[in-house]
């Protein structure tokens, strides 16, 4: 028997290697934005999350500045506490104004909203069903609640409803939850179907728009609002640090909601308020969603452009659906993609590779903007050809 208690360590890490599956990080040295330096090479940036280029706005970029001279670096302490300011609550209703709902909630990032959410609406007697591609946010908020799990196939609903018919009645409280653009896809859930077999066997629904706010919908606010399903009932969830290039999540919902969670969700009531500069990032980027409605057009045009030139040009690559700015090329196996992203960087072009454990089949993941040029999705689909 081995003396050292962390010996498993470097064996596991061993095994990580062999099967491919190790990770490390690569280090931007520039302003985010749709040309990088990325490990001291000009890259054309195909990975951010950063869909309307706000992170590097230069007025996103001043209000933190102000607020950071006005406020300070940290907001030292919980929000119960000391860490309240006025700005969260200005924040809290320019997420509601937009997603057109009574009220809202600021964590400190979108894993710890989904987390506090989903563990202090339902526990032990209750039931979840879970979409088995959601995001890693929601499938640890639904171990978290001690409720009892069912995982349902991708966007099934015949599944879903089977489920439902067989199990609602043994339990108390049933709540559905589903990405609305599943972030490693880039489909959407059946959003109006999901709502109403929701509606039919008694249970709630909770929807994550991390990659659909500021995306999808005619004025911005998401998913929800793309399927003309903003006044149903429902809770919905997203991050700050995706298309408002800031850092942070929310809830968005009613308002006795709103005001449950305040005193039930630990990851709110337990940790730190958001620092001052990203609250008013945040409020900035969603005045500039509200104003700019252009930016989401420049957004989908770039991604009507890509879909084109791959489908014209590389006709031998399964692009998989989508309807977001999410486009993945599907390919054989974690080599031939860790192999493929290698190339690609070398061409000057940055688009990770995504493999399990994330997902269940390899493929390179490649994330528009709005602010990619013609020019850049052409050198992407050449690089494409070549590797
Ligand atoms: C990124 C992401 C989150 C987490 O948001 P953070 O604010 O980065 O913690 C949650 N859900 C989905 C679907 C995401 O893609």
């Amino acid at each position: 028997m081995s003396i050292d208690p962390y010996a498993w360590i470097e064996p596991s890490l061993t095994t990580i290697h062999r099967a491919d599956w190790y990770r490390f990080a690569q280090t931007i040295s520039s302003l985010p934005g749709a040309v990088v330096q990325l490990e001291g090479k000009t890259v054309i940036n195909f990975a951010s999350n950063d869909y309307l280029g706000l992170a590097s706005d230069r007025s996103v970029i001043a209000a933190a500045i102000a607020a950071t001279e006005e406020f300070g670096t940290g907001s030292t302490g919980s929000r119960l506490l000391s860490g309240h300011r006025q700005l969260h609550r200005e924040l809290e209703k320019a997420i509601a104004s937009l997603k057109q709902t009574e009220d809202a909630l600021v964590f400190s990032s979108g894993y710890l909203a989904n987390l506090g959410a989903i563990a202090s609406i339902v526990g032990k007697r209750d039931l979840i069903l879970s979409d088995r591609y959601n995001h890693s946010s929601l499938k640890n908020g639904a171990i978290l609640s001690g409720a009892k799990i069912i995982d349902y196939p991708h966007c099934n609903i015949i599944e879903l409803q089977n489920h439902l018919k067989q199990q609602r009645e043994k339990y108390r409280r049933c709540l559905i939850i589903t990405d609305t653009v599943f972030s490693m896809d880039g489909d959407l859930c059946p959003l109006p179907e999901i709502l109403d077999i929701a509606e039919k066997f008694h249970s709630m629904v909770l929807v994550d728009e991390a990659h659909a706010t500021g995306v999808l919908g005619k004025k911005g606010a998401g998913c929800v609002e793309h399927f003309h399903s903003t006044h149903r009932p429902l809770i919905q969830i997203g991050t700050l640090s995706k298309a408002l290039g800031s850092l942070g999540g929310y809830i968005a919902g009613s308002s006795t909601l709103i005001d449950f969670l305040r005193n039930r969700a630990p990851t709110w009531i337990y940790t730190t308020g958001l620092s001052p500069a990203d609250t008013a990032a945040a409020l900035e980027a969603i005045k500039i969603v509200q104003k700019k409605p252009e930016l989401r057009t420049q957004l989908w045009h770039n991604i009507d452009t890509l879909k084109q030139l791959i489908s014209q040009e590389l006709p031998n690559l399964k692009l998989l659906p989508s309807e977001s700015a999410i486009l993945c090329l599907q390919l054989k196996d974690t080599a031939t993609a860790l192999t493929t992203a290698i190339k690609l960087k070398e061409a000057g072009i940055f688009a990770p590779a995504i493999r399990p454990p994330t997902v269940p089949t390899s493929r390179i993941r490649i994330s528009l903007m709005a602010t990619h040029q013609i020019s850049h999705l052409e050198k992407l689909v050449t690089a494409l050809k070549s590797s």
